[in-house]
């Protein structure tokens, strides 16, 4: 197959200026991505780095060759820059052209300047260490489990393996005697360039969009004021986990909150209630599924657990809350009660779980609060349906716990 490379090359250099583009674009839209209009700027320095090199011949060698590599080696810094913007660490701009001011450093030395395999190696060590270091920091990131981390990595190490290959070779493999628009190099650099833009933009956009659905779906799952699950998000987590394994239920409800609010105001009543969580979450085993059903009354589905050992648990968080002093106010004394339930077979009812819950957690409040109390053994009879006007569903169906002594 013949190649007309001018047009190849001319491809190039429109695919990776209209990826700058579309980078740029799409941080403009929100502004919120600010590696998006790094990368896009990475993109459109590197297609007119590419047309620089393209015209080696036609103008002098100071812009086709120090010029042009310089501005190549800046590209792939400002693509490690835009990596380091989105895992949240500082652009470092400085270190991103960095490597091409080293470039045009080495150039001033005449003997550098004539050694092909000397340019080479330089170029494209510092181009291989930019894309390692992009793969490094996508790999620390990996506590946001974002999927296409992974084609981003694998893309930048594979970049980085190509590029540091080319030193070795630079010295073993004759040198073509020209790297004119007619050496067969060219078709090679244009297709490799071609594919990194059309490849990088496809992963990082992946990112980003992946991303912002991540922290779109987060927010709707999690309660504003405590940060943990929201009632939602518990029930639907709790009945996946109850639908393939036994699981405990613990109920809680703060005592007497209302005399914490009017007391010491709504915003402390806000306070109180985060506190709350911040001591019981530690105190909850790893595969617990913890979540504000609303107002001062906290769930949580303990899987794998029979009553006994989430009494121990329901059991030290009572403890612990009865021990929690706010700093401002030494003389705020919070305390829970909770109802504990079990469900020993799998597939089991959430509502029915919570009905017995709540049950509990009525006679924990009746005899006196501050204690944890448990449902029992489950004595519905074989065949029994479950009120679906209780329980998790809403509030409107359940007793109100306010009156009691
Ligand atoms: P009991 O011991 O019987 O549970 O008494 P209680 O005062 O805790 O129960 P009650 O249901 O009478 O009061 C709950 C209070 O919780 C009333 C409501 O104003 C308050 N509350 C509900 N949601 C929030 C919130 O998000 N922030 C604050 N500060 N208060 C809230
Ligand atoms: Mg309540
Ligand atoms: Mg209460």
């Amino acid at each position: 197959m013949r190649l007309d490379l001018p047009s190849l090359f001319l491809m190039t250099v429109a695919v990776t200026f209209t990826v700058g583009v579309l980078f740029l674009l799409s941080w403009s839209q929100t502004r919120r991505e600010r590696a998006l209009a790094v990368w896009g700027i990475a993109h459109i320095g590197g297609s007119a780095a590419s047309l620089l090199l393209a015209l080696r011949g036609q103008v002098p060698d100071s812009l086709s060759i120090g010029l042009a590599n310089a501005m190549m080696i800046a590209s792939y810094g400002l693509i490690w820059s835009g990596v380091r913007a989105f895992e949240g660490r500082p652009l470092r701009l400085g270190w991103a052209v960095g490597g091409g001011a080293l470039w045009i450093a080495a150039c001033l030395i005449p003997s550098f300047l004539e050694s092909l395999p000397a340019r080479v190696s330089l170029a494209s060590t510092l181009a291989g260490l930019y894309c390692a270091s992009g793969a490094l920091m996508i790999w620390q990131g990996r506590g946001e489990p974002l999927v296409s981390r992974y084609p981003a990595l694998v893309l930048m190490a594979t970049y980085a393996g190509l590029y540091w290959i080319r030193v070795p070779l630079a010295f073993t493999i004759p040198a073509p005697t020209s790297l004119s628009m007619a050496s067969p190099w060219f078709a090679i650099l244009c297709f490799v360039g071609t594919l990194f833009s059309v490849a990088i933009a496809f992963v990082f956009m992946a990112l980003t969009k992946e991303r912002a659905e991540r922290e779109q779906r987060l927010a709707a799952e999690t309660d504003s004021l405590t940060g943990i699950a929201n009632r939602r998000a518990l029930v639907a987590g709790a009945e996946r986990q109850l639908a393939v394994a036994p699981a405990a239920l613990l109920l809680f409800d703060l005592d007497h909150f209302k005399t914490i609010n009017d007391r010491y105001g709504h915003s402390v009543g806000d306070a109180a209630l985060a506190a709350f969580c911040h001591v019981a979450a530690p105190l909850l085993p790893p595969k617990a599924l913890f979540g504000r059903m609303g107002g001062e009354e906290f769930a949580c589905l303990l899987p794998r657990l029979d009553e006994r050992a989430a009494m121990r648990i329901a059991e030290a968080i009572r403890a612990a809350v009865a021990q929690f002093t706010h700093p401002d106010y030494p003389e705020l004394a919070m305390r829970v009660s909770a109802g504990v339930a079990a469900e020993s077979q799998i597939g089991g009812s959430l509502d029915y779980l919570l009905r017995r819950a709540d049950d509990a957690l009525y006679r924990a409040k009746h005899a006196g609060r501050d204690r944890v109390v448990a449902a029992g053994e489950d004595r519905r009879p074989l065949g029994e349906t479950v009120d679906p006007g209780i329980g998790l569903r809403g509030n409107a169906g359940r007793r109100s716990r306010t009156r009691l002594p």
